[in-house]
């Protein structure tokens, strides 16, 4: 899976420290982190019955799904104050509305 890791707006994906973290204590292995991420961020460990984030760079930066949907609140994400630091220190949005106005037919509603 390690296909799916790729730039982000530009940034190195190995620059962004953005990745789940879960807190063990908490989780009680349901696995619903595992099977509703997309990017197969997660590996499940059977005997411990623990995910394990084995493809960090995969993580969709800014996606908080699995932290949405764990029942025991055991997963965390950086702040997403970094996020937006990241954003103005590499001026994406600036570059959003260039790569909006160059494709506008492809997003007019
Ligand atoms: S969704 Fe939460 S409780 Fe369920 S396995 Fe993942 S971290 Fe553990
Ligand atoms: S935040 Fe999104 S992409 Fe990242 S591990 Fe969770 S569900 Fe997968």
């Amino acid at each position: 899976m390690e296909g799916i890791v790729k730039p982000w707006h530009g940034i190195q994906r190995e620059e962004i420290r953005w990745n789940p973290e879960v807190d063990e204590e908490l989780c009680i292995g349901c696995g619903m982190c595992v099977t509703g991420c997309g990017r197969m961020v997660y590996r499940f460990d059977f005997e411990k019955k623990k995910p394990v984030v084995a493809a960090p760079l995969n993580c969709m930066v800014a996606c908080v799904t699995c932290a949405n949907t764990c029942p025991q609140h055991a997963i965390s994400f950086p702040s997403l104050s970094y996020v937006h630091g990241l954003m103005k220190a590499h001026k994406l949005l600036q570059k959003a509305r260039e790569e909006l106005n160059a494709s506008r037919e492809r997003y007019q509603k």
